[in-house]
């Protein structure tokens, strides 16, 4: 799959790829919206999250869901929720961030930058 994106959006899932490598290191938070650059970018659209790196690749949900769906459910079920801080706090959590950084890069190796383009779009055909 090929996701043809602008720079602006290019550095911010990189931004938001290092932000979960530092969380699977147990040096990061996970502060949802707060600390993620594809957030800030896209979700305050009227649009809503579609131009969103993560939202074009769609995929990347297995039938337990996406690993960020599974990051999230771990928190809810087995911490304190997701409004906490999201600091990785067992072996789970460490697997789980881990698996939401390697989803960030298989993204991230999709991404075409297209420099001026105005609207971000996916284009799925041979990689
Ligand atoms: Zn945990």
């Amino acid at each position: 799959m090929k996701i043809y994106v602008n720079k602006k959006t290019a550095k911010a899932h990189e931004a938001s790829t290092e932000k979960w490598r530092l969380i699977a290191r147990g040096e990061g938070r996970d502060k949802g919206r707060q600390n993620c650059a594809l957030c800030r970018l896209f979700n305050r659209l009227a649009c809503g999250c579609r131009p969103c790196t993560l939202a074009l690749y769609g995929a990347g949900c297995t039938e337990e869901g996406s690993p960020f769906d599974r990051w999230y459910d771990h928190q809810c079920r087995d911490h304190f929720g997701y409004s906490s801080p999201r600091t990785p706090g067992c072996t789970t959590c460490t697997a789980l961030a881990e698996a939401m950084y390697q989803h960030m890069l298989e993204v991230g190796r999709c991404l075409i930058v297209v420099p001026g383009l105005r609207k971000n779009y996916a284009e799925k055909g041979i990689a």
